[in-house]
Parts: structure tokens; sequence; C-alpha cells
């Protein structure tokens, strides 16, 4: 049996953090769920999946869909695309067999490629080989997820990139149930005996998900701003997520141009979060003024996520007094009205 291999490759960046990140894992999940029920895709589909934030690992191995266990999505700082790509194509070398007099090789792979952002490191020299080597003999469907993923680049890597719309809840779900639609039409047909006619982006408009076209608009930047905390109390880290609040028509004052954040939500991180992020931080700051909402601690309950140390790193706080920052156990004195206005905090990559 001639295999069929589908490689997902996850932007699994801090700027998924919260229900988007929750949603692609529930996506995941779903898509191999229905591809199970098909016949010819439980006999042909082999799955990877290849996740990236600032650091890249393959989370899944190829694997037929029986054997497939929903891995725990990572999340991570940065969006290491150039990394990625170089990955995928390490992958395709080692797990896509080619035919040889004495082998029927795999079926052209097929790969998802779904971003939120904007590439955080170089990608020209990865795209400039996948094109050369790839682009040919694999199929790349690049999904975007959200107005501020960089179209531009994704158009260079395939012609075929579509995107899901933004702030529907549902734009996952309706992800999962065209890919396993297609992954399951693509499996048949090879199944009968036709010629491999490749993945058709045909489908795609009747589930909400749009073709990307070149004269779409350049990336809205800064939409997200993201910053990473410690519980002073149990040490274990947190992200805080803002949203940029859209300029409000006629407002022309300061305020509007320097840009608003509004609170999203606050996570709890795992450690592994650190691992996931790139080393390289970006001098870019952005002042408190600049964020409307601080939430209480996730882990902890104290009432401050904001609370500033002198090494530049950010701890919750529960009023004035003496504590030790946790991440560089210096002791930090807060006094009445600290930890809350004006000062400048480094910001995360998106
Ligand atoms: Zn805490
Ligand atoms: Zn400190």
């Amino acid at each position: 049996m001639r295999r069929l291999p589908i490689f997902f490759v996850l932007d699994v960046s801090e700027s998924m953090a919260g229900e988007p990140h929750a949603q692609l894992q529930r996506a995941m999940e779903s898509i191999v769920e229905q591809l199970r029920q098909d016949p010819s895709a439980l006999e042909t589909v082999h799955i990877s999946i290849i996740a990236f934030a600032g650091q890249v690992g393959t989370v899944v191995p190829m694997v037929d869909l029986i054997s497939f266990y929903p891995p725990r999505l990572p999340l991570g700082g940065g969006t290491a695309l150039g990394e990625a790509l170089d990955e995928l194509m390490t992958r395709i070398e080692v797990d896509v067999k080619k035919t040889s007099p004495n082998q029927r090789g795999d079926w052209e792979p097929v790969i998802y490629l779904l971003t939120d952002g904007r590439p955080t490191d170089r990608t020209d020299a990865a795209i400039k080989r996948w094109r050369q080597h790839y682009a040919s003999r694999a199929h790349l469907i690049a999904v975007t997820l959200g107005g501020a993923a960089d179209t531009q680049v994704l158009k260079q890597l395939t012609d075929d990139a579509v995107s899901l719309d933004n702030g529907s809840g549902e734009d996952l779900s309706r992800f999962a149930r065209w890919v396993s639609a297609s992954v399951a039409a693509q499996s048949q047909a090879l199944d009968v005996g036709k010629n491999a006619p490749g993945i058709s982006l045909a489908k795609a408009s009747d589930v909400g998900i749009s073709l990307v076209k070149d004269s779409d608009a350049a990336p809205v930047d800064d939409q997200v701003v993201v910053f990473t905390g410690r519980c002073h109390r149990h040490k274990k880290p947190y992200l805080l997520k803002y949203n940029a609040v859209p300029p409000v028509p006629g407002n022309f004052g300061a305020s509007a141009a320097q840009g608003i954040y509004g609170l999203e939500g606050v996570y709890p991180l795992g450690e592994e979060y650190f691992e996931w992020s790139s080393q390289s931080s970006t001098n870019a700051t952005v002042s408190s003024d600049q964020l409307e909402g601080v939430p209480p601690c996730p882990h902890c309950g104290a009432v401050t996520t904001f609370a500033l140390c002198g090494c530049g790193k950010l701890m919750c706080c529960n009023g004035p007094g003496q504590q030790t920052c946790p991440w560089c156990d210096a002791n930090v004195v807060f006094g009445q009205g600290s930890g809350g206005t004006g000062f400048d905090v480094g910001r995360g990559q998106g």
C-alpha cells in the first residue's frame, strides 16, 4: 500500500495563546477522528506534525491514523518560519519514501502550513530551497489565521494560500472539516487507481475559507502585544496578552496615535514555553500607559501581574511590601502606587 503523507506545520507562537491554541489542539484531534471514519484514508493517510514558535520541532513523527495520538501542542515566543521549512524539508527527505526499482514510493506529500503571524527569522534561503527542490514534488497549502499573517511571504512559497476569517470561534473547526474532507477525497481517488489528482482548493470557499489574492493588503502591524511574568509565590510563568484597540474614527488625539492595547487575558504557562521561544528578544517596548487592564495572577490570585523588578522582568504582586523576584532572587520593595503607572517594560516577540 502506498502511503499518502500529510504534514501539518503549525504556528504555536504566543499570539496563538488562549482560545486559538485550544482550538488548534481540538482541530488536530477532530481531523484525525474524521479521517478514521474513512476506509481509504485509514489505509493510506500518514500524519506528521511539526510545530514552530521561536524554536522548531517535530512533535509527531510520521505515523498512521490508528497509531496517531494527539500531542499536547507547545507554545513559545517568536515565529521561526524559515527554520520550520528547513525542518519540513528534512522530514520529507527522511520520512517520504521515493520510488526506486525495488519499491513503490509514497504518494506526493501534502503539507498544511498554518500561521497567524509574521516570520521573526530569515526565510529567503529556505523558500528558495523549497521552490527549487520540493515545490514540484509536494503540495504545500498555506493557511493564514487572522489579519496579521504575512501573506506576501507565504505567496512566495506557494500559489495555494488561503485565509481563515478572523474573529469567529468557528475558524479552526471549519479548517478541520475542510482538511479532512479534502484529504479523504484525495485518498479515495488514489484508492481507485486514479493518478494523484492533487488536493483541490475549490471546495474551500464553501466552508468560508477564502483564497489569498496578490492584491491583499499588507499585514497590520502590532496587533498583539504579549508579556511573560512569573508568580512571586509559586515561581510559575504566565503570559499576558493584549490586542490593539481599533482607533476611534475622528479621534486624532495623541493616545490614538500611540496605540492602545486592551487586555485579552492572562494564561498560565509551562516551563517548556521558554524551550520553544527564540533566545533573542526584540528591543521594542510598549509603555504601560498604552495598556488597558491588568489581570490578577493565574497561579496565586495576587491582584496584579504587572509588577516590575529592576532586572526588567514582571512578577505578580499583592500590594505594598517586600518580596523576592522569582526571576533573579533580588529583594524588591513595592511602595504605594508603584507597579502601576508610566514605566516601560520589555516586550515579547509576536
Ligand atoms: Zn502569583
Ligand atoms: Zn528580578
